[in-house]
């Protein structure tokens, strides 16, 4: 087949769309779906310096290429990579690799920080200890980590790799849990509440639907890890949601961004709710927090005792 736009041969169907793309056009369009985001939404402005959460695995690696495609000769915006090191064998040490090649080949400064010296253990000895619930842990630990380690980087906004995909298993699964605070937090540039230690999230892949973020990273051929966690087990609901997704899409193409637009109207109203809520400063640790000591404290505590 064709491509819709040129006489090269297509590599992609759109389905939601009905267009054909050769790859040219294909890659085109992602970085202007990208860029689009980025400006629509107001995601980097002059004087930023982003801070891209950069795990190796596709996603983050393709947000990094791209940001630095658009920004690396802007005089007003600066960037970096932050990389985090769980200690999850055979699986965070290939993707940390992968990084290092791809911050090289780019010439993005890298900074890379281990669970083990931050925290004290790796992953995988907390999935030792705990039967289950070390995926959540770590992802608590993660999101804390991030946002520590880019404000004390000096960065104004954390850039990381959440695609369409994601955005829309986040959707349901707070609505099934009733997370409504969560729900709030839809959309590109999710904040909430102003704390002077949080640093601004942006999800400039907000846009990009799963399939479409693996066939980019492989056009252009951007140095990533393919390898899937191996304790995603130890979150079912995700994987459920996941495959729930998948074939909502495949019977009704473009479902996904339906769902997207209907939660942002929907996060809208719920945010007004949740308008007069202060985030106080954790106790022991002085990092943001709805509680008195923050869910980080609280659960390092719970596995030294
Ligand atoms: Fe951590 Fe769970 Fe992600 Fe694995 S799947 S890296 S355990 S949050
Ligand atoms: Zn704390």
């Amino acid at each position: 087949m064709k491509c819709s736009f040129c006489d090269r041969e297509a590599v992609y169907f759109r389905k939601y769309e009905g267009h054909y793309y050769c790859k040219g056009h294909f890659v085109k369009n992602i970085e202007k779906k990208v860029r689009r985001t980025i400006n629509r939404n107001k995601l980097i402005e002059d004087g930023d310096r982003v801070a891209i959460a950069l795990s190796g695995g596709k996603d983050s690696s393709n947000t990094l290429f791209i940001i630095n495609k658009l920004f690396k000769d802007h005089p007003k915006v600066e960037f970096f990579a932050l990389t985090l090191d769980e200690g999850i064998k055979g699986y965070r040490d290939k993707c940390v690799k992968k990084s290092k090649v791809l911050c090289k080949e780019l010439g993005v400064e890298q900074f890379i920080f281990s669970f083990k010296k931050e925290f004290g253990f790796t992953i995988d000895e907390l999935a030792e200890r705990l039967e289950t619930g070390f995926c959540g842990a770590c992802g608590l630990l993660r999101r804390y980590l991030l946002n520590k380690k880019a404000r004390e980087l000096g960065a104004t906004k954390l850039a990381t790799g959440h695609n369409l995909d994601d955005e829309c298993q986040s959707i349901i699964m707070n609505f099934l849990k009733g997370d409504f605070l969560r729900l709030a937090r839809v959309g590109p540039m999710p904040h909430l509440a102003k704390h002077p230690r949080f640093v601004v999230r942006i999800k400039p892949l907000i846009q990009v639907p799963e399939e479409e973020s693996i066939l980019y990273n492989k056009i252009r051929k951007i140095p990533s890890c393919p390898k899937k966690c191996p304790y995603s087990f130890d979150n079912p609901l995700r994987g459920k949601t996941r495959e729930f997704l998948k074939s909502l899409e495949e019977t009704s193409p473009g479902i996904r961004y339906s769902l997207y637009e209907s939660a942002l109207k929907l996060a809208s109203l719920v945010k007004e709710e949740f308008k007069s809520e202060k985030i106080k400063s954790c106790k022991e640790c002085g990092e943001p927090s709805s509680r008195e000591i923050c869910k980080v404290c609280e659960f390092l505590k719970s596995i030294k005792s």
